[in-house]
């Protein structure tokens, strides 16, 4: 049997998560007339305080969409350069809406409200790209799952409001930022205009996230989801892996920030390992000493039945997950505590 930390993505549904999907009621979605689906739309918007909700099946594309709704091709937005949005959705930012992106050089994937402030284009000067909208990652991913202060997401809000820039937050582990710091949806749901919330990361549903927003900035999102292939039919079937998440899968998300925890601590304590970076969720991030040889670690590592992440320039990620057992975590840290390069 294979340990996967490489990511909370490869998770498989559980027997009661199967079922519970096997028995939803379905309609056509882009007739709007899967119940399931709305359901699922209306818990998220409702547990955010949020207008509206809709269905995607990826958070790509959810992102994608909310760029697309907030911004006019020539236009930038301002993003960590660690962001999801910028690195990992293949170039779709350009792609599909025609913006640019101007890249702050933040905090393990967060920026400050100065930094943002900074990055603003005067508008009246017209050589430059009018700067339109704010992206922010919580928890950030590259960043290691670090969770914004919610005093700086504030603060940014302002700058947004102030500039009249629109503000939408990459909400893919947003439910580990609510377990970790004990924070409430609505407090997010009041300062964005848009918010994705992946249920195929930690959730463990097989796919989906929904795009959380005000009526405004919702109002052209069918289309948008439409133009880019995102209109799915009797799609009640996966939202239900959704609806079956909220209720069972959200509180136990504790369980992986404490063995992430507990990996960073051994971790810190071995000889061959140069740093790791603080853990406040599910991803621990570190580096080995120069004399240890990564790819040979790696190996090592999956001939006892281990898979981990190279995230490159000396980057290995490690992320727990509703599929990491504490019978893993605990041969886990015997490897990584007996380890010899
Ligand atoms: C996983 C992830 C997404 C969505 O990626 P998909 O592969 O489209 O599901 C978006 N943002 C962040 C920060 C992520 O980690």
């Amino acid at each position: 049997m294979i340990i996967d930390l490489r990511s909370d993505t490869v998770t498989k549904p559980t027997p009661e998560m199967l079922d519970f999907m096997s028995r939803a009621e379905v309609g056509d979605d882009v007739y709007k007339e899967d119940p399931t689906v709305n359901e699922l739309e209306e818990r998220l918007s409702n547990l955010f305080g949020m207008d509206q909700g809709l269905f995607f099946p990826s958070g790509s594309m959810a992102n994608q969409a909310a760029i697309k709704l907030h911004t006019q091709p020539g236009e930038q937005l301002i993003c960590d350069k660690w962001a999801h949005v910028y690195n990992y959705e293949g170039g779709g930012v350009s792609f599909n809406s025609g913006v640019s992106c101007k890249l702050i050089d933040g905090h393990m994937g967060m920026m400050n409200a100065q930094q943002v402030e900074e990055a603003i284009n005067p508008p009246d000067f017209y050589h430059s790209p009018l700067t339109s909208l704010v992206a922010v990652e919580n928890t950030t991913n590259k960043g290691g799952g670090a969770c914004y202060d919610f005093a700086e997401l504030e603060r940014i809000k302002k700058i947004c409001d102030i500039h009249g820039l629109k503000y939408h937050m990459d909400g893919a582990r947003i439910m580990n930022a609510l377990v970790a710091k004990n924070e409430d949806p609505t407090s997010y749901g009041r300062i964005f205009d848009t918010i994705s919330v992946c249920l195929s990361k930690g959730l463990g549903a097989p796919m989906g996230t929904v795009l959380l927003g005000t009526n405004e900035a919702m109002a052209n999102a069918m289309r948008v989801r439409k133009v880019l292939g995102g209109g799915m039919r009797q799609v009640g079937y996966v939202a239900a892996a959704g609806i079956y998440a909220l209720d069972n899968h959200i509180e136990r998300l504790a369980e992986d920030h404490q063995r992430a925890l507990e990996i960073a601590l051994v971790l810190k304590g071995q000889d061959y390992v140069k740093e790791v970076e603080p853990t406040e969720t599910n991803i621990v991030i570190f580096y080995l000493e120069n004399h240890v040889q990564q790819e040979k670690f790696m190996e090592d590592l999956l001939k006892q039945n281990i898979k981990i992440s190279d995230m490159g320039q000396g980057k290995l990620r490690i992320v727990t997950h509703l599929d990491y057992t504490q019978q893993m975590h605990e041969y886990f840290l015997e490897v990584l505590g007996d380890y010899e390069p």
